[in-house]
């Protein structure tokens, strides 16, 4: 469903993807492990076609770039995006009408009930604490409900309650089929069901595994990101 094949992405001399590839089959949850600048976030961004780089990337066959790719795709962002002088209905509605959604009230009702930004709909978007301007980021990243959804660490600055839905709505994409890449650096938020996990470091792929591959080791995940991010268990052997 999604090709990512020699991604490199350099800012200046730096090299923030180095010859990044992998596939993600359809329906798969995958989970984007690495420490803080490992690249998830740029590689993300280079699959949303808001960057240049070398490498070619498809979602369902078609060039990310494409109209068509980007009707099925979709990104919650790790920093959001708003609108100072829009509403939080206004940003729901004008993502609504960007992508022509249809019967699309009822969803809104649903995402801003679920994330608690009913009371704070005539809200504009400066008026909104960090807190709140995470989940209305999370619920303009969520509305169109695309086939293939980035999700870019999607805990980071909510409350227990919205994390709690967050999961919930993650497993509930899941059961629909959707195929879904989700960034984190923190371990312990893993816990919903997952099918692969890719550990970035220093911008280069250094593991990708089946959930049940993994299983086979006998490792859990943190064992895996610390042997590959660390090489603990490798110290350990010598
Ligand atoms: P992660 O999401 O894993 O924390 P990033 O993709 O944000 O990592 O960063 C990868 C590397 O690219 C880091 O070294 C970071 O400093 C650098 N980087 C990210 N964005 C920019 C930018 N806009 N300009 C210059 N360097 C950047």
């Amino acid at each position: 469903m999604l090709d990512v094949n020699h991604v490199i992405k350099k800012y200046g001399k730096n090299l923030a993807c180095n010859d990044v590839t992998f596939h993600l089959n359809p329906g798969d949850t995958t989970i984007l492990l690495g420490p803080n600048g490992a690249g998830k976030s740029t590689i993300m961004k280079s699959i949303m076609g808001f960057l240049k780089y070398q490498g070619a990337i498809t979602v369902d066959g078609n060039v990310n770039k494409s109209v068509e790719a980007k009707k099925i795709l979709g990104f919650v962002p790790e920093m959001p995006a708003l609108y100072p002088n829009l509403t939080v209905s206004e940003h729901l509605e004008f993502i609504a009408r960007a992508y022509k959604l249809t019967d699309y009230k009822g969803r809104i009702e649903e995402l801003l009930t679920r994330f608690e930004l009913d009371d704070k709909r005539k809200k504009f978007g400066d008026e909104l604490s960090k807190g709140m301007q995470q989940k209305l980021n999370l619920c303009i990243g969520l509305l169109p409900n695309p086939k293939v959804l980035l999700l870019d660490e999607p805990m980071i600055g909510l409350d227990p309650h919205a994390i709690k839905e967050l999961k919930k709505y993650i497993e509930q994409m899941r059961s629909e089929g959707k195929t879904l890449l989700i960034s984190t650096h923190i371990i312990d938020s893993v816990d919903m069901l997952w099918d692969r996990t890719i550990i970035m470091q220093n911008g280069m792929v250094k593991a990708n595994v089946t959930k049940s591959e993994l299983e086979g080791t006998g490792q859990n995940l943190e064992d895996l990101f610390f042997d590959v991010t660390e090489g603990i268990n490798k110290e350990e052997e010598a």
